[in-house]
C-alpha cells in the first residue's frame, strides 16, 4: 500500500505535423496533462473521470511509469520515482481488453509474474489459487483464454494485478468493452476487493455511474485539467461548474439561462415570461442579494429536484415519458434558452424550448400538451456564471481537494 503524490506534473506531445505540400513539419504541441498536483492516500479508491481525449489515460500511464512527465514529480511513498521504470515501481495496471497470452492456461497467465521472478513452484500454485479464489475464478484455471467470457477474462486479469501484491492498482477502463449486467457485478466486486485488499487504487472510466459508485474519491477532467476533486457525493452536490454538474448524474442536469434581480432581501431569477424567487436564506449560500443582483447565471436543476406541484413556479410542456421501472422520466420542454457545457465552454441552444427531464413516480400520470406545474427543491438549485459556468456557490472547493486518509473500517468493511 502507499501513498501517490504529483506536484506540477504535465505531459506535452510534441504532435509531427507534416504539411503534404512542402513536406515541413510543424511540431505543435499536445498538452495532454496540464501542470497537475494531486495526493492520494494510503488505500484510497481513486476515479479519474472526464470525456475522451481529457487526458485520464496519460496521467495513469505518468503514475505507472510507462511515460515520462514533461515536468514536475511523481513520489510514491514520498519518494521521487520519475526515473523508475513502471516494475520499479511495482505497480500492476489493466487495460480495457484483458491481454492475457493466449497460448498459456488461466492458471498460468495468472502466475506468470511470479514464474519470470524465479518464485518456487509450489509457492506460485499457492499464490494462484489464493488469487484466484478472490475473484472467484478458481474453476477456470485449466482453461484456455479462448475459453473465457469477457468478465471472466478481466476476473483473470484481476488476479494476475493480486498475485503480485503490489503498491499501486492502476485500471484503465477496464470494464468498457463488457455488456451492462456485467459490469454492474464486477463493479461491485472490484469495490469489494479493492476495499479488502486495500491496495491505492487509480482508476480510469468515463463511466459517470462507475464513477460515483465506486471511487473513495473522483477527479473530474477536462482538457487535461482537473477541473474538481472530491468525494462522489460531494461532487454531485457541489458541483464547481456547470461541466462538472452535467458530467455527473443521468440524465444530466437541467441547465437555463436567467438574469438575477434583487428583490427586497431576495432575488428573482428572470427568463422570457418566467421567474424563480430566492428568499434570503436561499441567496445566503450564493453570495447574497447584492452579489446575485444584474449578474447573468445559468439556473442548474436535477431532475430529481423538480416535482410535480400545481402552485409550483415551473409551467413546462410534456413531450414524452420514459418508464423505468419504479420512476419515469418525464421529458417536457420549458420556454428558456437551454445551455450545455462542452470541453470547448458553454453552449446555448438557438431556441426557446429548453429540454426539461423530472424524475416522477410511475404512477404519475399526465396529457402530452396539457401544461404542467412543476416545484424545484430549494437545496436542489444550482446557479453558475452565465460566462464561463463557475458554480456561485460559496462554499464549492475546485483543485485536488482534501486529503483523506482511509480508515481501517473503510478497507475491510
Ligand atoms: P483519455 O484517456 O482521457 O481519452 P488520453 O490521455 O489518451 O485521453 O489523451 C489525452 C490527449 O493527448 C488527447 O488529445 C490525445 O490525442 C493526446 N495524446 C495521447 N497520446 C499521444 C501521443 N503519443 N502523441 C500525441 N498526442 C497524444
Amino acid at each position: 500500500m502507499s501513498t501517490v503524490e504529483l506536484r506540477g506534473v504535465s505531459k506535452v506531445h510534441r504532435a509531427e505535423r507534416r504539411d503534404t505540400g512542402t513536406g515541413a513539419s510543424d511540431g505543435s504541441d499536445v498538452v495532454a496533462v496540464a501542470r497537475t498536483d494531486l495526493h492520494l492516500a494510503d488505500g484510497e479508491f481513486f476515479v479519474l473521470i472526464g470525456p475522451s481525449g481529457c487526458g485520464k489515460s496519460t496521467l495513469l500511464r505518468l503514475i505507472a511509469g510507462i511515460e515520462p512527465p514533461t515536468t514536475g514529480d511523481v513520489l510514491i511513498d514520498g519518494v521521487a520515482v520519475n526515473d523508475i521504470d513502471p516494475r520499479g515501481r511495482d505497480v500492476a495496471m489493466t487495460f480495457q481488453s484483458s491481454a492475457l497470452y493466449p497460448n498459456l492456461t488461466v492458471g498460468e497467465n495468472v502466475g506468470f509474474s511470479l514464474r519470470l521472478a524465479k518464485v518456487p513452484r509450489a509457492t506460485i500454485r499457492e499464490r494462484v489459487r489464493e488469487a484466484a479464489a478472490l475473484v472467484s475464478i478458481d474453476h477456470l484455471l485449466d482453461r484456455w483464454p479462448r475459453q473465457l467470457s469477457g468478465g471472466e477474462g478481466q476476473r483473470v486479469a484481476m488476479a494476475r494485478m493480486l498475485i503480485r501484491s503490489p503498491h499501486l492498482f492502476l485500471m484503465d477502463e477496464p470494464m468498457s468493452q463488457l455488456d451492462a449486467k456485467l459490469r454492474t457485478e464486477l463493479r461491485a466486486e472490484i469495490v469489494r476487493l479493492q476495499r479488502r485488499v486495500g491496495v491505492t487504487t487509480v482508476y480510469v472510466t468515463h463511466d459517470q455511474v462507475e464513477a460515483m459508485s465506486m471511487g473513495h474519491r473522483i477527479a473530474v477532467m477536462r482538457r487535461g485539467r482537473i477541473v474538481q476533486c472530491g468525494a462522489p457525493d460531494e461532487l454531485y452536490r457541489h458541483p464547481a461548474d456547470l461541466f462538472v454538474g452535467q458530467f455527473l448524474g443521468s440524465p444530466p442536469m437541467n441547465a437555463w439561462r436567467a438574469l438575477a434581480v434583487a428583490d427586497g432581501d431576495g432575488v428573482v431569477l428572470r427568463w422570457m415570461h418566467h421567474e424563480l424567487r430566492l428568499d434570503a436564506d436561499e441567496v445566503r449560500r450564493f453570495g447574497g442579494t447584492e452579489a446575485l443582483h444584474g449578474r447573468e447565471v445559468v439556473i442548474g436543476v436535477r431532475p430529481e429536484a423538480l416535482h410535480l406541484d400545481a402552485t409550483g413556479p415551473l409551467t413546462v410542456s410534456p413531450r414524452f415519458t420514459e418508464t423505468l421501472g419504479p420512476h419515469q422520466l418525464l421529458h417536457c420542454t420549458l420556454g428558456a434558452e437551454a445551455v450545455r457545457a462542452t470541453d470547448d465552454g458553454l453552449v446555448s441552444a438557438d431556441d426557446h424550448h429548453a429540454p426539461i427531464v423530472v424524475a416522477a413516480a410511475s404512477s404519475v400520470s399526465f396529457d402530452v400538451w396539457q401544461p404542467l406545474h412543476l416545484g424545484v427543491d430549494v437545496d436542489g438549485i444550482h446557479l453558475f456564471d452565465g460566462e464561463d459556468g463557475r458554480s456561485l456557490e460559496q462554499s464549492v472547493g475546485f483543485g485536488s481537494g482534501p486529503r483523506p486518509t482511509v480508515s481501517a473500517h473503510e478497507r475491510r468493511p
